[in-house]
């Protein structure tokens, strides 16, 4: 038998606002797209558009897991990250719009130039592969502390057929050579403020991935004292910062040598990215 997409929709928008999802709209017709390959677009233009049996109850089975929370890149098992389909599990950070504005400021100071790039905390390898995509003479390294997590950064870059090279690093230990850029987007949450996060992240997002211990700048402190070691002259440090760390980051930056600190907004207007230069 067939089943008329709209029904499907319809019981979907009602399931997930009933669990108090906030883009119950939004994600019933994601899903729609993903699992049953209909977008509201198809839909307008048939509105009796009908799937099989078989199809349907996928689609309602990816509902239930949405209602309970799940995030929606968890049941499709990726997130768009600029032009870059990333895989992701619950072993990494699922990458951020705020994110991309922090690799859209590294390409920039690359551009067409040979320069060593080093993205520390690498987790999906996100902003490793999206710099080495975007900058053709960059050689990207990606490094991460889990193991789990580079085993989705390494799936990442056969995907879409980067070349960055990813090593297991607790922070800087197994780090060698010099850089011309040092980008992290390292766990930056105080370790109290975790449990205000939304369902969504505090359950599925890994804690190794957000907590950023007492006051959020232990990775920021680690950073700041060892990147110097690591960049070569003139080199430069792009670090993402939470929303109240404009004035600690950048204290922590110019207090280890660093010149030119700038910090920058995201497009809700909240600070979250610091770049620094090394003399
Ligand atoms: N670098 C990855 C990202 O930006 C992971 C960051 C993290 O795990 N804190 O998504």
């Amino acid at each position: 038998m067939e089943v008329l997409v709209i029904e499907l929709i319809k019981d979907a928008i009602q399931q997930l606002e009933k669990a108090n999802i906030a883009e119950a709209t939004v994600d019933s017709w994601l899903l729609s797209e993903e699992i049953l390959n209909v977008k509201k677009q198809n839909y307008y233009m048939n509105m009796g558009i009908t799937v099989n049996e078989e199809l349907a109850a996928k689609y309602k089975e990816a509902v239930n897991k949405r209602a309970e929370h799940i995030p929606l890149q968890h049941i499709i098992g990726y997130q768009q990250f600029l032009d870059y389909k990333i895989l992701v599990n619950e072993n990494v950070l699922i990458p951020r719009p705020e994110t991309e504005l922090l690799v859209e400021k590294v390409t920039d100071f690359i551009g067409n130039n040979e320069m060593k790039v080093l993205d520390m905390c690498t987790g999906s390898g996100c902003i490793a592969i999206a710099v080495d995509k975007m900058c053709d003479k960059a050689s990207v390294v990606g490094a991460d502390i889990s193991k789990d997590a580079l085993e989705v950064a390494v799936k990442n870059n056969a995907l879409n057929h980067a070349n960055v090279e990813f090593t297991k690093s607790d922070m800087f230990s197994n780090i060698e050579g010099k850089y011309d850029v040092i980008v992290s987007n390292p766990p930056y949450i105080p370790t109290k403020d975790v449990v205000e996060l939304e369902q969504e992240v505090k359950e599925h997002d890994p804690l190794l991935a957000l907590d950023g211990s007492d006051d959020g700048l232990k990775f920021y402190r680690i950073i700041s004292k060892n990147a110097v070691e690591y960049l070569r002259e003139k080199g430069m440090l792009f670090l993402e910062i939470g929303y109240d760390q404009g004035k600690t980051v950048p204290d922590l930056l110019k207090n280890n040598g660093f010149t030119n600190i700038k910090v920058f907004k995201d497009l809700s207007g909240l600070d979250r990215m610091v770049v620094a230069g090394k003399e």
